[in-house]
């Protein structure tokens, strides 16, 4: 099977340091507005900050995969003696949760890394360090890409149906 190289970027994390300020939804959801810059709404970013402030919990969280139907079972998890809400660390845009949703459509939010930027924005606006770029080559076969981009497109047709999904590539074509 043929094997092509693929672009790895991750966004590491160090939690301890992130005070929960917030800088890194504004920037994101602004970003993201139509038109871009317009407006800002954090419900509306990609990154979203799990808040307990009395428990001092600040957790970063970043959009990931739309999935149609929520778990069977939820996790809950207690690291260093604090307990976080249950699917806290859960980066999908779910039927179980209005996180990760666009507010005003209920169309699935996922980071796109502020495609088309220099680098990711919520990265370069974090102040306290919490967010690291990094980017990196890897071999992948080229048949996985094909099954993950299947997967990707059949849980769209399932959602929003196939003359939807028509109608917004036709529309995202005459942008272009
Ligand atoms: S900008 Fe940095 S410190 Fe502020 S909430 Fe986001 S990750 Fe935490
Ligand atoms: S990388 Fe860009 S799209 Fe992703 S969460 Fe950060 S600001 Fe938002």
């Amino acid at each position: 099977m043929a094997k092509i190289k693929k672009k790895i970027r991750t966004i590491k994390v160090d939690a301890d340091r992130c005070n929960g300020c917030r800088m890194c939804e504004v920037i994101c959801s602004a970003y993201h507005s139509e038109p871009k810059w317009s407006s800002n709404n954090p419900a509306r970013s990609r990154i979203q900050i799990i808040r307990h402030p009395l428990k001092d919990i600040w957790l970063p969280v970043f959009a990931g995969e739309y999935t149609p139907a929520e778990c069977m079972g939820r996790d809950k998890y207690t690291i260093d003696g604090k307990e976080y809400e249950e699917c806290a660390f859960c980066r999908a845009s779910c039927p179980a949760r209005d996180r990760f949703k666009e507010p005003d459509s209920g169309l699935p939010l996922k980071c796109d890394m502020c495609e088309g930027e220099d680098g990711p924005l919520c990265v370069e606006w974090c102040l306290n360090d919490v967010l690291t770029y990094e980017e990196r080559e890897e071999e992948v076969e080229e048949e996985l890409e094909q099954q993950q981009l299947d997967i990707g497109l059949e849980s769209l047709v399932d959602k929003y149906g196939l003359d939807k999904i028509k109608e917004t590539i036709a529309r995202m074509s005459i942008k272009d």
